[in-house]
C-alpha cells in the first residue's frame, strides 16, 4: 500500500470499530486494493465477511463511501448495525420526509457522515453529491443484481455504469455471493470496471454441518429435531404456501414459537414476520424460497429444508444463511422421490426444461451420494476438496455396505414380471405380499415372486429401490407413471452374476442420536450463554435494535468461555469494540459477576477450589481472588496447595521460596514427619506464615522429598 500509515491502522480501526481482532480471509487485501484506489470486485459467500470489506475503507477514507443496495430492509439493518458501531451511517430512500433527506444531504455537505446507503432508483435524490469533492468510494453490494444472468435480476441496476464515468478517480468495490462466470463478466462489464481486480474466495462454509435424511415422518423428525435445541432460532424451507402453514401448525402444537411465510400474505404481514424473527421474538420460520433476501440475522443455528430444492445454487444460498456468525450450524434436507417427480413436473415444459432437469438431477445426486456431500457441494462450484469434510453425515456415518444382490434379484424379476408397468409401491406391496384391491385386482398375488420380500420392511423396501435406481440397476420412468424399468445392469444382476452392493438404512432416529445429541447439552436452560441471551434480547427491545445487532452468539459464547469481569477484559472479546464497550460493557460485566456469584453460592465445597483455580487461571492474584471469592487469604492458599497436589498446572514457587521448601524439610525431618502445622509454626518461632509451611509441605509430598 503507498500509505503505510493507513496499513498500520487497519488492524486498530477493526478493533475499535468492529471488536474484531484479525481479518478473515481475503478481507485484508480487499480492503488494501480499495484503499490503493483500485476498483474491485468481491466474490465471497453468504456470511464471509463482505461488509467489513466497505466498511472498513469507509472509516479510513476522507470523505463519503456510497453504498449501493438493492432492499430498504437490509440497509436499515446494516445502518442500525453501524450506529451501535459508533459509526456515522445513514440510508437515503424514497420512502423518507424531504425534510429527513436534507438533513442527510447536508451531513455529507459537512462531511459528518461516513456511509450513505442508497437503492438506485433513489441515486437521482443525490445528483449534486455526485462528485468526487464529497464521495471517496463507491462500493455496490449484491452486484449480481445487474445481470439477467442472475437469479435477482433487478432492471435500475443496469444504469449503475454512469458512476464510472461520472466519478472516474473514485474506486469501485462491486459485491456478491454468486460465482459463476457469466455473471462476473456481466458485472465488470456494465459497472465499467473491466480491470477491477477479482477476489474469489472459497465457497466452503465449514462450520456448516451437511445432513440428508430420507423423508419418512419428517414433520415427526423436523419436532424432534427443534425440541433438541431450544432457543435457537431455524428456516424450514418448504415447496408450497400449504406445507409451510401446516408444518408452523405443528411446531406451535407443540410448543415452538413459529410463523409461517409466503408469498401470498400481505405486506405488512410478512414485515411483521420477518421482523419478529430478526429481533429472536419466533425461534422458527417456516418459508417458501421467498423468505430469506434481505435476512442478515447472523445467528441463524439450523435450515431444515422439509422438500428437495430445484437446484444447488437454491439450495447453497438457502443453507448459507445459517451460521453466518461463524459458529456451527446444521443444514438438515429431508429427500423423497415424489418431491422429485414434483419437482420434475414443475420444470416440464418451461422453455428452458432440460437446463431446468439436469440442475434437479445434479441435487438429486448430491442428496443420494454415498461419498462425502461437501466435496460434491463444492466441485459444482469448481472448487475442488482435497480431503473428506469430516462435517457432513456421510463422512460420520460412513455407509457399510453389504452383499444385497439376491435383494437386487427379488426385485428386478419382480419388475419383470408386472412387464415394468408399475412404480415403486406396487413393486414394493408385490415383494412384502400385501393383499391389498390393487395388488388382487391385477392378480399379483399369483406372481412367483408374491411375498418372497417379506422380511424386509416397507421402509427398508423403499430404501434399497432408490439405492438400486441411484447405481443404475433399475430406472425410474418419469414419462410412464413413475413406472420402474429395467436397465442394461438389470440383466447383468440377473443373469450374469453381477454383484450388487447395498447399505443398511439408517433409522433416523440413530442419526439423532449420533449428530445431534452433544448440541443438547450445549443449550442449557441456566447457563451463563442462555443469560447473557436474555439480557441481549431484553437491551434488543429497549433499544428496538436486532438482538444480532447487539452482539452477536459468537461473541456470547467466548464471553461464557471468558467470563470477562472488568472493562479490559470486556475489551479483548472477539466482537466488542470501543462502542459496544463503552454502551453495553457494565451492564454485561455485572450479568457475569452475578452469574460467578450465585455459582459460587451453589457449589459444593468440595468443588470450591476449582473456583479457585479458574480465577488463578485468568492471573488474578491471591488477594484479588479472596475478594471476589469472599474468602479469606489463607483459604484460597489451601486451595493453591491442594490445586498443585492434584497436579494443576499452578507456578508454586510464585507463592513460597526454594529455601522456605528446604527449611520445612529439615523441619519435618527433626519433629518426625509430624502432620500438624502448629508444630512447624512453633519451630519456626512463629517466624514462618502458616500459608507457607502448607505449601512447603505440599511441594514435599508431591516431589517425595
Ligand atoms: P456477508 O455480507 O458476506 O454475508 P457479513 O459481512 O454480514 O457477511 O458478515 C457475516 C458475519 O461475520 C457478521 O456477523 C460479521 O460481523 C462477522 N465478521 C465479519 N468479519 C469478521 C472478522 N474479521 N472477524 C470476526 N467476525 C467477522
Ligand atoms: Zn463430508
Amino acid at each position: 500500500m503507498q500509505n503505510s500509515t493507513l496499513q498500520s491502522q487497519l488492524i486498530p480501526t477493526l478493533k475499535t470499530n468492529f471488536g474484531y481482532d484479525s481479518f478473515r480471509g481475503q478481507q485484508q487485501d480487499i480492503i488494501e486494493n480499495v484503499l490503493n484506489k483500485k476498483d474491485t470486485l468481491v466474490i465471497m459467500p453468504t456470511g464471509g465477511g463482505k461488509s467489513i470489506c466497505f466498511q472498513l475503507p469507509a472509516i479510513l477514507l476522507e470523505g463519503l463511501t456510497l453504498v449501493i443496495s438493492p432492499l430498504i430492509a437490509l440497509m436499515k439493518d446494516q445502518v442500525d448495525g453501524l450506529n451501535a458501531n459508533g459509526i456515522s451511517a445513514a440510508f437515503f430512500n424514497s420512502s423518507q420526509h424531504p425534510e429527513e433527506q436534507q438533513e442527510i444531504i447536508n451531513k455529507v455537505i459537512n462531511k459528518d457522515l461516513k456511509l450513505l446507503y442508497v437503492a438506485p432508483e433513489s441515486l437521482g435524490g443525490l445528483e449534486n453529491l455526485l462528485n468526487e469533492q464529497y464521495i471517496s468510494c463507491v462500493a455496490i453490494d449484491e452486484a449480481h443484481c445487474i445481470s439477467s444472468w442472475g437469479h435477482d435480476f433487478r432492471p435500475s441496476y443496469q444504469q449503475l455504469g454512469f458512476l464510472k464515468r461520472q466519478l472516474s478517480n473514485t474506486p469501485i468495490i462491486a459485491l456478491t455471493a454468486t460465482a459463476d462466470k457469466a455473471t462476473r463478466q456481466d458485472i465488470v462489464a456494465q459497472l465499467q470496471i473491466p480491470d477491477a481486480d477479482q477476489f474469489i474466495s472459497s465457497f466452503d462454509r465449514k462450520n456448516i454441518e451437511l445432513e440428508v435424511r430420507p423423508a419418512d415422518g419428517r414433520a415427526n423428525q423436523i419436532v424432534r429435531f427443534i425440541k433438541q435445541r431450544p432457543n435457537e432460532a431455524g428456516i424450514v424451507y418448504c415447496l408450497s404456501r400449504k406445507n409451510t402453514e401446516q408444518i408452523a401448525k405443528k411446531l406451535n402444537q407443540n410448543g415452538i414459537n413459529t410463523d409461517a411465510y409466503h408469498a401470498g400474505l400481505s405486506f405488512e404481514d410478512r414485515s411483521r414476520i420477518q421482523e419478529d424473527f430478526i429481533f429472536d421474538k419466533t425461534q422458527v420460520v417456516c418459508a417458501t424460497v421467498a423468505f430469506g433476501m434481505g435476512i442478515d440475522k447472523s445467528n441463524v443455528r439450523w435450515v431444515i429444508h422439509h422438500n428437495m430444492p430445484k437446484n444447488i445454487e437454491g439450495y447453497y444460498q438457502e443453507i448459507g444463511r445459517g451460521g453466518r456468525d461463524g459458529l456451527n450450524a446444521h443444514a438438515l434436507l429431508f429427500h423423497s422421490y415424489a418431491d422429485v417427480i414434483q419437482l420434475r413436473k414443475f420444470a416440464s415444459g418451461a422453455s428452458n426444461e432440460e437446463v431446468q432437469i439436469a440442475k434437479l438431477d445434479r441435487m438429486k445426486q448430491f442428496s443420494e451420494a454415498t461419498t462425502c456431500r461437501r466435496k460434491i457441494l463444492l466441485s459444482y462450484f469448481g472448487e475442488l476438496l482435497s480431503e473428506n469434510c469430516g462435517n457432513c453425515d456421510v463422512c460420520k456415518n460412513p455407509p457399510k455396505f453389504f452383499d444385497g444382490t439376491i435383494i437386487a434379484q427379488k426385485a428386478l424379476s419382480t419388475i419383470t414380471r408386472v412387464k415394468q408397468q408399475e412404480a415403486t409401491g406396487t413393486i414394493i406391496d408385490i415383494l412384502r405380499g400385501a393383499k391389498n384391491a390393487n395388488v388382487l385386482e391385477k392378480g399379483y398375488d399369483a406372481l412367483k415372486t408374491f411375498g418372497i420380500g417379506n422380511d424386509i420392511s416397507w421402509k427398508d423396501w423403499q430404501q434399497y429401490v432408490i439405492q438400486l435406481i441411484n447405481q443404475g440397476v433399475c430406472e425410474i420412468a418419469f414419462h410412464k407413471n413413475n413406472a420402474l424399468q429395467l436397465t442394461d445392469f438389470s440383466n447383468k444382476v440377473l443373469f450374469k452374476g453381477l454383484k450388487v452392493h447395498l447399505t443398511h438404512p439408517v433409522e433416523a432416529k440413530e442419526q439423532e442420536k449420533v449428530i445431534a445429541k452433544p448440541k443438547a447439552k450445549r443449550t442449557a436452560t441456566n447457563s451463563l450463554f442462555e443469560r447473557l441471551r436474555k439480557l441481549r434480547y431484553r437491551i434488543s427491545l429497549e433499544e428496538n435494535l436486532p438482538a444480532y445487532l447487539i452482539f452477536n452468539d459468537a461473541t456470547l459464547k467466548e464471553m461464557e468461555r471468558v467470563r470477562p469481569m472488568s472493562e479490559s477484559e470486556f475489551l479483548t472479546i472477539s466482537g466488542v469494540g470501543q462502542r459496544k464497550l463503552e454502551v453495553y460493557g457494565d451492564e454485561f460485566i455485572a450479568e457475569i459477576l452475578d452469574f460467578m456469584g450465585s455459582k459460587i453460592k451453589k457449589q459444593k465445597k468440595t468443588d470450591t477450589h476449582i473456583l479457585t483455580y479458574e480465577l488463578y487461571k485468568k492471573g488474578f492474584s491471591i488477594e484479588e481472588i479472596s475478594i471476589q471469592r469472599q474468602l479469606k487469604a489463607p483459604t484460597i492458599y489451601s486451595h493453591i496447595a491442594k490445586l498443585y497436589l492434584d497436579g494443576k498446572d499452578i507456578n508454586i514457587f510464585d507463592f513460597v521460596s526454594k529455601s522456605d521448601v528446604e527449611a520445612v524439610h529439615m523441619a519435618k525431618i527433626e519433629l518426625n514427619n509430624s502432620k500438624t502445622l502448629k508444630d512447624y509454626f512453633e519451630y519456626f518461632n512463629e517466624q514462618m506464615d502458616y500459608f507457607k509451611i502448607r505449601l512447603a509441605l505440599s511441594v514435599i509430598e508431591k516431589e517425595n522429598l
